[in-house]
């Protein structure tokens, strides 16, 4: 069983007033054309900030941004992000290089009630994803506490994730974003409102089999769609054409089926599909009459059919958890099953949780974000988290003596 937050202390368990807070963050934002082009992880920080600056706390904000190759890799640096920050917080984002500065010390002893500090890409320190001592205690430097509210980071354990806060363990905790991330999705593990249904789909069974084997025991059915579910109708003995099959997986499907079905749980799959004959052909794209795939077509998208039974059963539910696009959604001709599912997940009066980076994204470009329960930012970290795995960055602040007491 989950420990959840055990044993974790959170912010609010700091007299943090005057004092110098390093706020670990996700601002890992997609970017376009220079711009920002989902702003989610932006605003689900925000809560934690905004506490801070009305605490009157001095804060310094670190967060890692893509994959730059060295500190030379301008295109990585957070600046746009801290000029958005600006804009939001209507103050005044002071982007600094090294966390052990003088300068940055300098600038921390004068900070006005206005200004945060946003320390750049903590990624351009190879220290970082090494997990190195040297390059967390170059962080500690000048701070009272650590504060980790980057859900979406913290199943890695990098410096500014895990060594970090495992040199001031005292002074160490979490935001408002990781506490509600964890509550929600251990709402999906224990007492969930029934019926329970996870939508399960995206591109492969293989990435999904741990998550799908912890559900199993909770769930009362899965409804499945994305190229996940061929390798499903595959193993109940239907013609798939050339879709996306992992062929190792068949016999997994099929035990899986079995196991649903002996523990008297639904599994609904797609019964018509929209094919093509090649993924950048759009305008010769189909529905099948049924559940047959004809050999030379593959399946991009659960069928309208399909949307309906999926639609009417997530109707009935008390408990959603929507991993898994239904279909190639980013082209606008294969995201109508996708979409479809997210306005049934929208308009039921279930507790409905979404994880997963695409699928978050998916709940996005669908235009019913705002009717969810709670879509994760956690993306990877989300799915590890409902596995059962623990995450470097939530056991690193456990008190573990404090967990033994309560035990
Ligand atoms: P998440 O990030 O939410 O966990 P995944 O990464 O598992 O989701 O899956 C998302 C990807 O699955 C999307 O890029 C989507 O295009 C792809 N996908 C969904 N259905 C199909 C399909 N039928 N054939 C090929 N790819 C698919
Ligand atoms: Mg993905």
């Amino acid at each position: 069983m989950s420990l959840g937050l055990k044993a974790i202390q959170t912010i609010r368990d700091f007299d943090i007033a005057g004092k110098t807070v390093f706020l670990r963050l996700d601002l890992n934002v997609p970017m376009e054309n220079g711009k920002i082009s989902d702003e989610t992880r932006i605003t689900a920080s925000l809560p934690t900030i905004q506490y801070c600056i009305e605490k009157g706390a001095k804060i310094i904000i670190a967060s890692h941004f893509g994959r730059p190759k060295s500190a030379d890799d301008k295109e990585y640096s957070l600046e746009p992000v801290g000029h958005r920050l600006s804009e939001i917080l209507n103050a005044e984002v002071i982007l600094i290089d090294e966390p052990d500065s003088d300068a940055t010390k300098a600038l921390l002893h004068t900070l006005r009630k206005n200004q945060i500090l946003l320390l750049e890409n903590l990624r351009f320190h190879p220290g970082e994803t090494k997990n190195s001592p040297e390059f967390a205690n170059a962080l500690a430097t000048n701070i009272d506490f650590y504060i980790n509210d980057a859900f979406g980071a913290s199943h890695r354990a990098h410096a500014s994730i895990h060594a970090l806060p495992e040199i001031m363990p005292k002074n160490s905790g979490i935001g408002f974003l990781i506490e509600k991330e964890v509550q929600m999705l251990d709402s999906l593990m224990h007492n969930p409102k029934r019926p329970y249904l996870a939508v399960m789909g995206g591109a492969k069974v293989s990435d999904k089999i741990d998550v799908i084997e912890k559900l199993l025991d909770v769930v009362d059915g899965f409804v499945i769609g994305g190229a996940m579910a061929y390798t499903f109708l595959k193993a109940k003995g239907h013609d798939v054409g050339k879709s996306l099959v992992e062929t190792d997986k068949v016999r997994y499907a099929k035990e899986m089926i079995e196991r649903i079905e002996v523990r008297g749980k639904t599994l609904l799959l797609p019964v018509d599909h929209v094919v093509t004959q090649n993924i950048a052909d759009t305008a010769g794209a189909k529905t099948t009459a049924g559940v047959s795939i004809e050999d030379g077509w593959m399946g991009v998208d659960i069928g309208p059919t399909t949307i309906r039974h999926y639609a009417a059963a997530l109707k009935e539910a008390g408990t959603i958890f929507w991993n898994g696009p239904m279909g190639v959604f980013e082209t606008p001709a294969f995201a109508k099953g996708t979409f479809g599912v997210a306005q049934a997940i929208a308009e039921s009066q279930a507790i409905k949780i979404v994880g997963g980076g695409d699928s978050a994204s998916a709940a996005q470009a669908s235009g019913f974000a705002d009717k969810m329960t709670h879509i994760s930012t956690g993306g990877g970290a989300s799915l590890e988290y409902l596995q059962g795995d623990r995450l470097p960055g939530l056991e690193i602040l456990r008190d573990k003596r404090r967990l033994n007491n309560q035990a």
